[in-house]
This record gives C-alpha cells, sequence and structure tokens, in this order.
C-alpha cells in the first residue's frame, strides 16, 4: 500500500466505488493517503420506477446524499459526480466519457487508480474501464503508477467470457479491519441493496471478502486484477 498519495476511485455508479474497493478505500485512508472518487453515471434513471421528472431528481439526489455519507464513513473525500445518463453511457460518445475522467486526472494526479473490470456485464462498467485505460494513456509524463480493476457483485460474476474475460484477481489487498467500515458504506446505499441470497446484498459482499481472504490467507480481502504498473 501506497502512503501519503493522491488514489482516484472511477466508478460508473453511486454504490460501484463502495462494492468494489471500499475496504481498501478506507485502509488507503487511514495508512495517509487522500482517496478521491470520480462516480460518472447518476444512478436509479433507467430503473423505470421514475418516470416522472420531480420523483427522478429526488432519486439522484437521494443517491448523491448517500454517496456522500458512503465517503464519511471510508474516509475519502467527497465524491466528484459526472451526471452522466445511467445505463446509457453508449449513447454518448466515447470521448465525452473520457474528457470526465481526464479533467479529473488531472486535477487529482493520482499515483493509484480503481476502476471497473472490462470483462462485466454492465454496459457502463465496461465503457467506464475503457475510458480510464484511454485517459491514462501511458504517454511521456504520465504519472500514473498502477491501475487496478475491481469487481462488482452483481456485475463481474454475471458476465460471460463471450462478453469480455472473467474477473481473475492477481492482487489482492487485506481488509480484514475494514469490513465494518465498508458494510457502514454500504448500508448509506439501502436503496441500492437487495436482501440475500441477491448477489447485491451485504451478506454477499461480507461471503466474497471472506472468500477473497481465503484465496491468499487472511481474514478478508479485496481482489483486483492489475492493468498496468509503471515503477518510476
Ligand atoms: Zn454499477
Amino acid at each position: 500500500m501506497a502512503s501519503g498519495k493522491d488514489i482516484l476511485i472511477v466508478a460508473a455508479h453511486p454504490d460501484d466505488e463502495v462494492l468494489g474497493v471500499g475496504g481498501t478505500a478506507a485502509r488507503h485512508a487511514d495508512e495517509g493517503d487522500k482517496v478521491h472518487v470520480l462516480i460518472l453515471a447518476e444512478g436509479s434513471t433507467s430503473r423505470g420506477e421514475q418516470r416522472d421528472s420531480n420523483a427522478h431528481s429526488e432519486a439522484i439526489d437521494a443517491l448523491k446524499q448517500a454517496a456522500r455519507a458512503a465517503a464519511e464513513c471510508l474516509g475519502t473525500e467527497p465524491p466528484r459526480f459526472a451526471g452522466l445518463p445511467d445505463n446509457r453511457m453508449d449513447q454518448l460518445d466515447l470521448l465525452d466519457i473520457i474528457k470526465h475522467v481526464e479533467a479529473a486526472v488531472n486535477e487529482v494526479d493520482p499515483a493509484i487508480i480503481y476502476t471497473h473490470h472490462g470483462g462485466d456485464l454492465n454496459l457502463d462498467h465496461r465503457l467506464t474501464h475503457q475510458a480510464v485505460l484511454t485517459a491514462c494513456r501511458p504517454v511521456p509524463g504520465a504519472r500514473v503508477e498502477a491501475i487496478y480493476a475491481f469487481e462488482t457483485i452483481s456485475a463481474s460474476e454475471w458476465s460471460t467470457p463471450e462478453i469480455g474475460r472473467p474477473f481473475t484477481p492477481c492482487h489482492f489487498v487485506d481488509v480484514s479491519g475494514y469490513l465494518e467500515r465498508k458494510r457502514k458504506a454500504l448500508e448509506c446505499y439501502h436503496q441500492e441493496m437487495r436482501p440475500f441470497p441477491h448477489s447485491r446484498s451485504i451478506e454477499n459482499v461480507e461471503h466474497l471478502a471472506r472468500f477473497r481472504g481465503g484465496c491468499v490467507g487472511v481474514e478478508a480481502a479485496e481482489g483486483f486484477s492489475v492493468c498496468r504498473q509503471l515503477r518510476f
């Protein structure tokens, strides 16, 4: 783990940042790193329940509040919201998504970036992955040391090899001491969570953390695939 570095999490939807990297984010913050979060899409608007615009904007505001409360639980900076349309990011030019990522990367100057796995079932996740890797092309002068992809329950394991490469972690972070804070952060997103045995349930988040921990001999872990590492 780094110390005193700027970290950037680029998530497609509010709650992905906690599901994928919540324990690691809290650990970075505790170890003196500054953790920034960019959330690209609004969340909730594609779910069809909010047809009228008032209810719609109330739902968006509630999700922003949830994201801010979750950030407080984890000790990360207040999240930035790009406000792109939820589950319709494919209707945008990829360049427009990249511009939001580039703006955050230029401002934050992160040493480490965490973002979505490129093989997820969710289209916004795949586009987010592509936008991050494009925005962070390793041209001369680029300063990003590492880009890691996180897994998102109900998107990574629901995918197929036909959609994208299955998520196979090779970088693990021990989050044994951070599960409680991850759980509290997820409780801020109670409207996004579902009862067990739905994949996106608090119980399943804990099961996954225990399983990833067991993969590497610790009580709980978050797993990542390595997109790029560069030691300057
Ligand atoms: Zn998502």
